[in-house]
């Protein structure tokens, strides 16, 4: 069988762990598979790069700090392969050049493009595990790019796709995929397994359990793909196309709080206003979230949206350069706000999952601000304080209750 296994940061975070990951290897290994590993930088190294670099230059050009992040993972790749060359398994440790990983130029958030395998090939028929640097690319004019926070989960699908591997698994931390964040869903279950846009939707939503670009290519080349924890020998969720979330309306419940919510009052209610106004947007690269329109009175109308926090600045300078187009009163801006969202495939198909939704947030005294719905998707806008607590209560409601509405 061929093998990519995918370790992250907590899993490879010190000596122990590092032998600890390379023992799982090397069973895998001495039982005839052939092996390809991806690891992240150990533990907060990848944090603790970005603060070394800004006490140096708040506002580093994205190259530079490209160049520094991918320290972390050539690290990895190379403590890993010390201590399994202790056990004495053949190994070879490379970093995105030598691995011919070639990803698009965006500095800081660059898409994998291709890869080509003949390196990887020849040292696997040499009878060696190949460790492989997670997170990073080159880009065309041979700089190394990385691909994003998270990005090392990405590699590992990367990988497997392209070398059409048998299995893709994910260690990390946990068990596997929850129906929420068990550091906030205190009745949060593991799931047996999950499709690929349940989980999609789920690691847009700012589940951390998979960078979301890792399924989305999941799903293009079928890849099989497992997360499971490095820490224990449970089974982890089986991500794949058509999964049953067992007998459940919703597969989970995900709270994001990094969130922010922009109210552009009294701008002219008359068509190419909404397309003035996101067209700056966009051209900015902020993207854009939830959408509220409120009914035009007098000739004016209110528009609102939400943000990611770190687009802020830039969402707010777009806006001021569209004033006199649009010609707003006013713009309000909050910033205490968080999204809720259920996620599940059952409800394109079943009645009566948003009446049981809002059931559970107006029993929990919740007031919602936004609302935004997809086929298997429901999100809403509420205060940063009720996030947590909302969350717990429609999490809840659907997992105990539920059942009744199913058909
Ligand atoms: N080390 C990178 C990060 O912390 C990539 C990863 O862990 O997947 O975001
Ligand atoms: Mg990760």
């Amino acid at each position: 069988m061929l093998l990519v296994m995918k370790f992250g940061g907590t899993s490879v975070a010190n000596a122990e762990r590092i032998n600890n990951v390379a023992g799982r290897i090397k069973r895998k290994y001495d039982s005839g598979n052939k092996v390809v590993v991806v690891l992240s930088a150990q533990g907060d190294t990848t944090d603790d790069l970005i603060d070394k670099a800004h006490e140096i230059n708040k506002n580093p050009s994205k190259r530079e700090m490209d160049m520094l992040l991918a320290t972390g993972e050539q690290q990895s790749v190379a403590l890993m392969c010390m201590a399994l060359e202790a056990k004495k398994v053949p190994c070879v440790s490379l970093n995105a050049d030598q691995c011919r990983i070639y990803a698009t130029s965006d500095y800081s958030n660059a898409r994998i493009k291709d890869i080509n395998t003949q390196r990887l090939k020849n040292e696997l028929d040499a009878g060696k595990v190949v460790i492989v640097t997670g997170f990073q690319g080159i880009n065309r004019k041979g700089d190394v790019v990385t691909l994003g926070r998270g990005g090392s989960d990405t590699s590992a699908v990367a990988l497997a796709a392209k070398l059409k591997a048998d299995l893709c698994e994910i260690y990390t931390d946990v068990d596997g995929v929850y129906t929420g964040d068990p550091r906030i869903i205190k009745y949060a279950r593991k799931l047996d397994e999950i499709s690929y846009d349940e989980m999609l939707e789920f690691a847009s939503l700012g589940a951390q359990v998979l960078h979301n670009r890792s399924v989305e290519l999941a799903k293009k080349y079928n890849v099989n793909l497992v997360v499971r924890s490095s820490l224990s020998n449970a089974e982890g969720t089986i991500v794949k196309e058509g999964a049953k979330v067992e007998s459940m309306l919703i597969s989970g419940v995900a709270v994001d709080k990094n969130v922010s919510r922009i109210s552009i009052i009294g701008v002219d209610d008359k068509p190419g206003t909404a397309y003035k106004l996101f067209s700056e947007l966009a051209k900015k690269n902020v993207s854009v979230d939830i959408i509220l329109q409120s009914i035009g009175r007098d000739g004016k109308k209110d528009i609102s949206f939400t943000i990611a926090r770190s687009d802020v600045n830039d969402a707010m300078s777009a806006i001021e350069s569209v004033k006199s187009r649009i010609n707003y009163e006013s713009v309000d801006h909050k910033e205490n706000v968080a999204k809720v969202s259920i996620v599940g495939a059952g409800m394109a198909t079943n009645a009566g999952v948003a009446a049981l939704f809002f059931e559970a947030t107006y029993s929990a005294g919740v007031n919602v601000n936004m609302i935004s719905t997809s086929e298997i998707k429901i999100s809403i806008l509420v205060d940063e304080k009720d996030a947590d607590y909302a969350a717990n209560a429609i999490h809840d409601k659907f997992m105990l209750q539920a059942s009744a509405i199913r058909h």
